[in-house]
Order: structure tokens, then C-alpha cells, then sequence
């Protein structure tokens, strides 16, 4: 009787079992694929192969030199990946599929090369350029806001995406020039709270750095409201070397 006891399933268990089998059943019939290569993954939860997650080229430098005309506030820019095929289509995942777990698992990836590439220690704010509301709408999140966070952690820093806001509605820039990207953004940025911003040190955060006049648009805020230091980092750069 006793060996009879020991083998009752409780409804608990038979509903985790048929958990398991119905997951099981979404794999057979969904399985797992790379983001990129669309291989069967071997683990699902990490959403991108390894062999794809080996090709993305860290770029370990700094980008040099921005063509923004005007002064620049911005002290260094961390472009860390090369904008090649692979990651051009992580980052339009990342801008449209609302995946949102693979770009942990490329940060986690890499994370002592992020870390080395960084301007060391004592960044107090991790700062998302942030999306104006109506753009935020449309996307319904801002995809380097994980990535700041990842950020926030690893240095110890606090999150201030809530100090800076997006007043004025842009178009793509891809059409324009140097100088009329700075005309397009330099009334863009505008900040919530000055005495939070004096004197610390910023890391900006931004997805793709193309001229930089975006990120030197909200740094020059940053610089008029009293902050010590800014630098920046993004995902990628399709102008990395020659500026
Ligand atoms: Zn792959």
C-alpha cells in the first residue's frame, strides 16, 4: 500500500507535466530559431547561435573623429560592433520584432570587451537618447533603454532616462546633410531636472552612431546644464575609421 502512495501525481504535477509537453509540442512545431542564420537552436533561450553570436566583430576603439560642424561635447564614442550584414539585421530586429532577450545575450557575450572599451570608472548617469513620445508610441519601446540598463548594472551607475525628454518630432536624417542634421536636432533635446545633471559624469546611449549630430545635440544640453562629463556609447557605426 505504501509503494502505492508514493507514486500519486498531484494536479499540480500534471498540470507541469502538460506544461512540458505542450512547450514541447511549440517546438516541434515552432522550433527554436537563430535571429540571425534561422539554425534550430540547441538553446532556445539564448535566441542567437553560437556561431552567429562568434561572427558579430567587436570594434574595440574609439570612433575618432565626428563630421558634426560645430563644437563638439562629447568626449569619447564607443561604436562597439561593426555594422555589418549580421548585426544591420540585429538591429532592425531590435528595432522591429520587439524581441528583446537577444540583445542581453550579446552584451552578456561580451561583456569584458564592452567593459575595456568603456571610459572606466565613475560614469554616474546611464542616459538613453531618448525617442520623441509620438516615435515611443509607434515602436511602443525604445530599444536602447535594455541596453542602458545592462549598462546601469555593470557600472553602478543610476539610470536617468527620466532627466531628458524628446520636445521636437524628427523625420529620418538619412536625406540630409551634416549641417542640416545639426539644424534638424538642435532644438530637439530638453532636460526635466538641472540640479540632477550638475557635475556628473553621462553616458549617453544610442543604438547606431552615423554623424553623431543626434547624441552632440542632447550632450550640448548636458553640457549647458552643468554636467562634467559626456561620453557615448552605441550598439554599431556604419562610419567607423573615417568619421
Ligand atoms: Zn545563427
Amino acid at each position: 500500500m505504501d509503494s502505492a502512495k508514493s507514486i500519486q501525481i498531484s494536479p499540480l504535477q500534471i498540470i507541469d507535466h502538460l506544461k512540458i509537453l505542450f512547450h514541447g509540442m511549440v517546438d516541434l512545431i515552432y522550433p527554436p530559431l537563430c535571429l540571425i542564420c534561422e539554425a534550430r537552436l540547441e538553446q532556445p533561450a539564448k535566441e542567437i547561435c553560437p556561431a552567429c553570436l562568434e561572427k558579430f566583430k567587436f570594434l574595440g576603439k574609439a570612433h575618432e573623429q565626428f563630421s558634426v560642424p560645430g563644437e563638439i561635447y562629447i568626449s569619447t564614442a564607443s561604436p562597439l560592433f561593426e555594422f555589418d550584414a549580421p548585426f544591420q539585421q540585429f538591429i532592425h530586429h531590435l528595432k522591429y520584432s520587439r524581441r528583446r532577450k537577444p540583445l542581453s545575450v550579446i552584451l552578456n557575450h561580451y561583456e569584458s570587451q564592452i567593459m575595456d572599451q568603456l571610459p572606466g570608472q565613475g560614469i554616474d548617469l546611464v542616459i538613453s537618447i531618448p525617442l520623441h513620445p509620438r516615435k515611443l508610441r509607434e515602436r511602443g519601446y525604445n530599444q536602447v533603454d535594455d541596453m542602458s540598463l545592462w549598462l546601469t548594472r555593470k557600472l553602478n551607475a543610476e539610470l536617468g532616462n527620466h532627466l531628458v525628454k524628446r520636445t521636437k518630432y524628427t523625420t529620418s536624417q538619412t536625406q540630409l546633410s551634416a549641417q542640416e542634421r545639426v539644424e534638424n536636432v538642435r532644438e530637439a533635446f530638453g532636460v526635466t531636472k538641472v540640479s540632477a545633471l550638475k557635475d556628473k559624469h553621462i553616458l549617453l546611449v544610442d543604438d547606431v552612431l552615423t554623424t553623431g549630430a543626434t547624441s552632440n545635440a542632447l550632450a550640448r544640453v548636458l553640457h549647458h546644464s552643468g554636467a562634467s562629463r559626456i561620453d557615448l556609447v552605441t550598439l554599431s557605426t556604419p562610419h567607423h575609421g573615417n568619421a
